[in-house]
């Protein structure tokens, strides 16, 4: 089997504690390399680590917030003028996907979005219980508890004979134990310590729960300041932007 690698472009919360880049994980396996989120530095982490742009066949998000996917204009603007594309991009996210980053693409760059990309960008509405398949990738999405109304999504990614599960921006869900039963990679958010919100995660309800996660490995991101500030009483693997797992 080919191994599958994953890097973290962006191992940082939405306020970028400790500099680190917002969420973005290029996942890159034999036959297609693809994107889980595009956080607003993702090209400039990708410039910093030496991967080219280019290479990314298609993006997944999980939901519609700034941190997960305000770097989508910049790689537009880079396969319109740096690396001119011309393969489609395939853009998949929760209802809402198309409109919203159509709407970050004019709010940032108004004339140019006037104009047509010299690439096709096509978009695929994930939907739970319905699995998508990109490029040879099954990507199965379930909702997660972050949103009030929007809906936001954990993604179960099929790549390779790899299983990668990535929880997206959460409050704590039994659904996170079901969804990493058998899989090599956990990548899961932990923004906080001390704080308990029921929209996103702590390190102790993590490392409390962490014997019933079924997974291979699991690896907290999205770091909060709170977690960064007590790292050395953090028992579970943490992400750093750079990071790069071979699967
Ligand atoms: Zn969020
Ligand atoms: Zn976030």
């Amino acid at each position: 089997m080919q191994s599958v690698r994953v890097t973290f472009l962006g191992s940082g919360d939405a306020f970028s504690a400790g500099g680190s880049f917002q969420a973005a994980y290029l996942v890159q396996s034999g036959g297609t390399a693809f994107l889980l989120d595009c956080g607003s530095a993702t090209l400039t982490s990708l410039k910093r680590h030496r991967i080219d742009a280019d290479l990314i066949d298609w993006i997944a998000l999980s939901h519609l917030h700034g941190d997960h996917f305000a770097g989508l204009p910049y790689l537009f603007l880079e396969y319109t003028y740096q690396q001119p594309r011309s393969r489609p991009l395939r853009i998949l996210g929760p209802p809402g996907t198309k409109e919203r980053v159509w709407a970050l693409y004019r709010a940032a760059y108004k004339e140019l979005a006037e104009q047509p990309l010299p690439f096709a960008l096509e978009f695929t509405e994930l939907l739970p219980g319905t699995p998508a398949t990109v490029g040879g990738v099954r990507v199965d999405a379930f909702r997660v508890p972050h949103q009030e109304k929007d809906i936001s999504l954990g993604l179960r990614v099929g790549v390779d004979g790899r299983t990668i599960l990535y929880s997206g921006d959460t409050g704590w869900t039994e659904d996170l134990v079901t969804q990493s039963q058998r899989t090599d990679l956990f990548i899961c958010e932990c923004c906080f310590f001390e704080t308990r919100l029921p929209v996103h995660l702590d390190y102790p309800r993590l490392v409390e729960q962490r014997a019933r996660f079924g997974t291979k490995r699991m690896i907290l991101t999205h770091l909060g300041r709170e977690v960064l500030d007590r790292r050395g009483e953090i028992q579970i693997e943490m992400a750093s932007d750079g990071l790069v797992v071979e699967l």
